[in-house]
């Protein structure tokens, strides 16, 4: 018996492998190609010196409605962040609680001396707003940068809190991105739980990976050129395909499918990974510097997930943007700035990596579409990954399925039962 041809999936990125497993749920058989020697992408993680050391500080978080689809949570055996954020600024540390957390979030923050008292009510009022709009009026609203969206607030909610937070999000200051992505964003960390699976972001990917055949991942397999019906790895090697879906980066992908045009800039930030001696500063919230030292933010990860460390040393995972405040060009100073965040000293601290991703997030610059699409008739191709969607791993898993679903719709037979459970599916997640 001959084995019908694949549909081919090129990179086992979030994209790409979230594509892979809806179509094999549908009976499709799957080829996925990846040129890395590892799956995850950009959501990769190693073991440095018994360090669980992810490529560049992330979390994923628990109300993205495709990561509840995608897999299950529970299985992830995650590792919460403390809610809520610390802000340095004019040298003092100040705690800034989620403006939704509870109902007297909003109070204690009135309290944190962060931001003053006008301020504390905007912010609070911008909160409440994003929260209760669904996610659909969200979509709607003008978009602009966010920037420009937040130019009627008070002028230290904006520098003081949602410059310095944001930012670490979007990988840029100023934030010039979608301000319909930073509303998207704020309402998932209000509604969810930051976090990061004791065994490191790579558990994402692998619980993926786990629901499809063993024999569906191809590592070490980069491809060179991509037609309608085949796939042109490195080496020459042409394999025929029943259909390719580009699942790479925008970079890669636009090398691959001309036709779609040129790729967004990239965002960057480099990441700088610290061990210290048994941690006995302040709690392992994340602090964002409002006082330009160049660190975005920086975590104690050890004290929400103590998996990250063998033996029982903290590590702390400090982030620079390529497009933000210069920092210390010495390592050196940036810990001592790095500590003085977290209200310590930074004697004892050693540098364990250092994971510098210039192209960590395709930029979204306002206004930015929600949806491109994941079909190029032109080449015969889909095409799947965050720039499809939004830059984040909800873009990136809703990216494959859209893909998925696009390409079921073409394939005999399938279409009618497909989407409507696609539909059902995304009605469920509103
Ligand atoms: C440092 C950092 C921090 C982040 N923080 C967060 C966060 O806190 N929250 C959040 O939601 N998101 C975050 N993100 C974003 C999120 O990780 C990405 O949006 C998402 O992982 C992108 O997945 P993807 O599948 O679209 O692309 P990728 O992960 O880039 O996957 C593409 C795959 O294609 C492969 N490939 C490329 N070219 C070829 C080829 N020619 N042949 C075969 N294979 C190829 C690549 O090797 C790669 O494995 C962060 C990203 C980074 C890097």
């Amino acid at each position: 018996m001959t084995l019908e041809r694949p549909v081919v999936v090129v990179g086992a990125g979030l994209a790409g492998l979230a594509c892979a497993v809806r179509l094999q749920r549908e009976g499709v058989r799957v080829l996925v190609l990846e040129a890395g020697d590892a799956i995850g992408g950009r959501v990769r993680t190693d073991v440095v010196d018994g360090f669980t050391i992810d490529r560049g500080f992330q979390v994923l978080n628990t109300a993205y409605p495709a990561l509840r689809t995608a897999v299950d949570l529970a299985a992830l055996d995650l590792r919460a962040l403390p809610r809520g954020v610390r802000i340095r600024r004019k040298g003092r540390l100040h705690d800034v609680p989620h403006p939704l957390s509870s109902a007297g979030a909003p109070l204690r923050a009135a309290g944190s001396g962060a931001i003053g008292l006008r301020g504390k009510v905007a912010l609070a009022r911008y909160a409440a707003g994003v929260v209760v709009s669904s996610p659909r009026s969200v979509k709607a609203r003008p978009d602009v940068p966010a920037a420009e969206a937040w130019a009627a607030l008070p002028r230290d909610v904006v520098s003081d809190v949602l410059e310095p937070f944001l930012s670490g999000v979007v990988l840029e200051a100023p934030v010039t991105a979608s301000r319909v992505f930073t509303d998207l964003m704020m309402r998932m960390f209000a509604l969810g739980t930051s976090a990061v699976p004791a065994a490191g972001m790579r558990a994402l990917p692998g619980a993926l990976a786990r629901r499809l055949p063993a024999d569906a991942i191809q590592l070490e397999a980069g491809v060179d050129r991509v037609g309608a019906t085949s796939v042109e790895l490195a080496d020459g090697t042409v394999l025929p395909a029943r259909a390719v879906v580009v699942a790479t980066d925008p970079w890669s992908a636009r090398d691959l499918v001309p036709d779609l045009g040129p790729a967004p800039e990239p965002r960057g930030v480099t990441t700088f990974y610290f061990a210290a001696p048994r941690w006995r500063g302040a709690d392992g919230k994340l602090v964002v510097d409002a006082d330009g030292s160049g660190i975005t933010n920086s975590v104690v990860l050890t004290e929400s997930a103590p998996e990250y460390s063998t033996d029982g040393r903290a590590l702390i995972a400090t982030s620079v943007l390529d497009r933000g405040p210069v920092p210390a060009a010495d390592v050196a100073v940036l810990r001592d700035l790095a500590a003085d965040l977290h209200g310590t000293t930074g004697e004892r601290w050693e540098l364990v990596a250092t994971r510098e991703i210039p192209r960590a997030l395709p930029a979204m610059t306002a206004p930015h579409p929600l949806r491109r699409p994941v079909h190029v008739p032109g080449a015969g191709v889909w095409v799947a990954g965050d720039h499809r969607d939004t830059s984040s791993i909800q873009g990136a898993l809703v990216s494959g399925r859209r893909a998925a679903v696009s390409l079921l719709g073409q394939l005999d037979g399938r279409a009618s039962g497909v989407v409507a459970r696609h539909r059902a599916d995304t009605e469920r997640q509103r």
